[in-house]
């Protein structure tokens, strides 16, 4: 490892699981200390717990303000400063395969942690870092926030006005020496991307999980669907130095699906 992070401190929200806990541990690897925040405090816990004193776990509902200035202060306290924020946290909502068939009553929870939380993670830590020479944020969108679709119509919504929304910041923080930048990961195997319902049987929910994944094998170009570790590698580059003249920009890590034509790819 290069320790290409060495001195710096980062927070990555939704940090014990999938491309967050992927990049937790690429982070801490690279030299940085890293405050994980999530509401999953088992695998929050143990996650740090296993990678030493450069790793804190704060139990932080993003979807709430004076959490996630709790958390912003918490990093600042206890390893001195903020460099990166890494706004990662976020759900999918009930699946339903049809808009007709959709009750919406997860409205209000996707958009408050999809968008909300990473409107006011993103607010937090730049009030910080336009008094200490900048930094970086990164928010954590979906291809969906860019390619419609019939299902999953709150999670689209919320992706898209993210993406909106950062490159907006990205115009107005830019002077503080703030970066600003949006990823838009494809499918990657997480279990965020395990479609059984709820109530199914652990038999149906590796059966649903399994089929899934080799839809999104086959379903992209490059024809393997993504891990956690490859999103993780492009959110070292897009919060390190070597990205320093890169900000609201929306970068795709999709194994090439919003690159052209889907049904002749
Ligand atoms: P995941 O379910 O593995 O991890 C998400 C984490 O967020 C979990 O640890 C969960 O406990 C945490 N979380 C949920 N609600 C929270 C809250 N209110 N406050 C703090 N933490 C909370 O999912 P993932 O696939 O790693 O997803 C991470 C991000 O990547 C999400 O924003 C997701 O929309 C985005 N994304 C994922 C995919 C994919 O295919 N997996 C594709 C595009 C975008």
């Amino acid at each position: 490892m290069t320790q290409e992070l060495a001195g710096k401190v980062a927070i990555v929200t939704g940090g014990a699981s999938g491309i967050g806990r992927a990049t937790v541990e690429l982070f801490a690897a690279e030299g940085a200390k890293v405050v994980l925040a999530d509401v999953n405090d088992a695998q929050g816990e143990a996650l740090a717990a296993g990678l030493g004193s450069s790793v804190l776990y704060k139990r932080t509902d993003v979807s709430q303000r004076e959490q996630v200035q709790a958390l912003v202060d918490f990093a600042i306290e206890r390893f001195d400063g903020l460099h990166i924020m890494f706004n990662n946290a976020g759900i999918s909502g009930a699946q339903h395969a049809r808009f007709m068939d959709d009750p919406l009553q997860d409205f209000d929870k996707v958009i408050g942690i999809n968008l909300f939380g990473a409107l006011v993670g993103t607010q937090c830590a730049a009030r910080h870092m336009k008094d200490h020479g900048g930094g970086v944020i990164l928010n954590n969108a979906s291809i969906a926030g860019v390619l419609p679709g019939q299902a999953l119509i709150t999670y689209r919504a919320s992706k898209a006005a993210l993406i909106m929304i950062s490159k907006s910041n990205a115009i107005d923080l830019a002077e503080y020496n703030i970066r600003v930048n949006v990823l838009a990961p494809g499918h990657i195997r997480t279990p965020l991307t395990s479609f059984a319902p709820p109530d199914a049987s652990p038999e149906v929910a590796a059966r649903v999980k399994q089929a899934v994944g080799a839809a999104f094998d086959v379903n992209q170009p490059l024809k393997r669907t993504g891990r956690p570790e490859d999103v993780a590698q492009v959110v070292l580059f897009m919060c390190s130095d070597r990205s320093a003249q890169i900000t609201g920009t929306v970068l795709p890590v999709d194994g090439g699906i919003t690159a052209g034509d889907p049904v002749n790819h």
